[in-house]
């Protein structure tokens, strides 16, 4: 070995010394990361379905951040934000301009600060409409009318629309044909979110490529109406639990009992309703989820007590 080639073999065997010091020191990092994980990196995403009698209103929730699906009719939703410590939402979304879904909207613009405000553009010739139309207007909201693909993301919460294929604006159809369907995400969890989306609707989206329909939690289409949740549907987005959010002996019979029983036929879901146990939250740590209920009522409605 001449001279240059041992200071090269020391200076190797000495990298080599370094390289399994670093390794060690980074197994150390990763084992202490491992320990703190169950305090350090426990952020949760809470998916809340807020009980506001015959309407929706969900708040999905990390420690950062917040997104306001739909704001049911009156003043609920912008309480529990108001009781909950709520003062920002990064994001609402009016999935479509019917009461029981942008009635509460101003009492929220003036309960806390809106980022950005998604609405399909759709007009609708009612007094609430015009009402909600206003408050996004006199807030400081950014205002956008998002199209199919469209992706925002909060930490690791992701919000991707599914429906519409873009502005509705120019629209005149039925509102429900046009209403804002997303799907969220956080890390392996997912939740899909359908407004008051109908079975045609439905099918549309079962027809394209590439969209990722499945998910972890459903919260089913026009409040558990027979018009939307098709067996089809229950089958692509095969959830494990599924929540309507229908008002306490409402004057429609939401949810129709045969929603309940395609449920039953063609999926293992769990079912809950806000008409029966209230506000229902679903905390995940992006893996494992639980559901509570502020009724305390734990136990998923049974099939039969809609037979
Ligand atoms: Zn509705």
């Amino acid at each position: 070995m001449t001279g240059a080639n041992a200071l090269i073999g020391i200076s190797a065997r000495a990298l080599l010394c370094v390289k399994a010091v670093t390794g060690a020191r980074r197994l150390v990092f990763a084992i202490v990361l491992i320990l703190l994980g169950g305090t350090l990196f426990a952020e949760n995403l809470r998916v809340q379905f807020i009980d506001v009698g015959q309407g929706d209103a969900i708040l999905l929730q990390t420690d950062d951040h917040a997104v306001l699906v739909d704001a049911g009719q009156y003043q609920d939703a912008a309480d529990y934000l108001g009781e909950h410590g709520v003062d920002l939402l990064d994001l609402a979304i009016a999935t479509h301009g019917h009461a029981d879904h942008v009635g509460g909207f101003p009492a929220v613009f003036e309960t806390v600060q809106v980022r950005e405000l998604w609405y399909n553009g759709q007009e609708h010739p009612t007094l609430t409409f015009e009402r909600f139309l206003d408050a996004v207007l006199a807030s400081e909201a950014e205002y956008r009318e998002p199209a199919r693909g469209d992706r925002a993301e909060f930490g690791n919460l992701a919000i991707e629309v599914l429906h519409p294929e873009g502005s509705a604006a120019d629209y005149d159809g039925h509102l429900h044909d046009k209403n804002i369907v997303v799907r969220a995400t956080y890390h392996e969890f997912s939740v899909m979110l359908t407004g008051d989306a109908e079975a045609e609707l439905e099918l549309e989206l079962i027809e394209l490529e590439d969209m990722v329909l499945e998910s972890v939690v459903l919260k089913l289409g026009h409040h558990g109406s027979s018009t939307s949740s098709s067996r089809e549907f229950l089958a692509a987005v095969s959830p494990a639990v599924v929540v309507y959010q229908a008002g306490e002996d409402n004057p429609y019979g939401h949810p129709h009992a045969e929603v309940i029983t395609r449920i039953e036929e063609t999926t293992q879901a769990e079912i809950y309703g806000t008409d029966v146990h209230g506000t229902v939250v679903i905390e995940t740590d992006g893996i494992e989820y639980s559901v509570e209920t502020s009724n305390g009522m734990r136990q998923p409605i049974q099939p039969h007590q809609f037979e």
